[in-house]
């Protein structure tokens, strides 16, 4: 792909609420177009096919790799397979939308190679100490796993100076608002 101003990417790291701001994204922010990644997930309780992602077999997602369509694709938490449509997103930048996808870091940076002069946009958590709290807080994890999840997102803290902007999730809305109009849209008066 060559230069699209109109895409946007956010990423940042685990547990800091990129799905939460996307979520509220394509319930109040009609005018972003954002992408439904295919996955291998299963799907949770409330997601639907064609909404949330597509949802695909191991088969079906290595035929999507190997007739590359997909723009960019990842293992993300050692488990399921996550990738972006080449083809829709190609088509919305093509008419005009602004397209946001909502990846993990190692999809952006493939993003980054394909598409550099995309909006790359880091979603960051207000500090550290909040990140540990959202990390260990619901308390169901082994110290092992707590410490590996830390281990983790000091990692991908580091990824900041990647990103063309950061944004604190300090609150959903204000993120979103924040982002949209780091996407040269105007955020909602309320
Ligand atoms: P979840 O399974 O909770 O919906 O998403 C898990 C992770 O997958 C999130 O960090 C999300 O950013 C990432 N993800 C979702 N779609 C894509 C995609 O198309 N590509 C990549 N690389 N990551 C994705």
């Amino acid at each position: 792909m060559s230069k699209k101003p109109g895409l946007t990417v956010l990423a940042g790291p685990t547990a800091v609420g990129k799905g939460t701001v996307s979520t509220y994204i394509r319930d109040n922010y009609p005018e972003v177009w954002l992408s439904v990644s295919a996955t291998t997930r299963a799907p949770r309780p409330g997601e639907t096919e064609g909404v949330h992602y597509f949802f695909k077999s191991a088969d079906e997602f290595d035929s999507l790799i190997a007739d590359g369509q997909l723009l960019e694709w990842a293992v993300v938490h050692g488990r399921n397979r996550y990738g972006t449509l080449r083809s829709t997103v190609e088509a919305a930048i093509a008419e005009g939308k602004s397209v946001l996808l909502e990846i993990d870091l190692q999809g952006a940076r493939q993003v980054k190679e394909a598409v550099p002069d995309a909006n790359f946009v880091f979603l960051a958590p207000p500090s550290w100490e909040e990140m540990v709290r959202r990390l260990v807080g619901r308390g169901t994890e082994t110290p092992e796993e707590q410490q590996r999840r830390l281990e983790t997102a000091k990692l991908e803290l580091a990824a900041e100076p990647e990103f063309n902007h950061t944004v604190i999730n300090d609150d959903v809305q204000r993120a979103a608002d924040e982002l949209v109009s780091l996407m040269g849209l105007t955020p909602h008066q309320r």
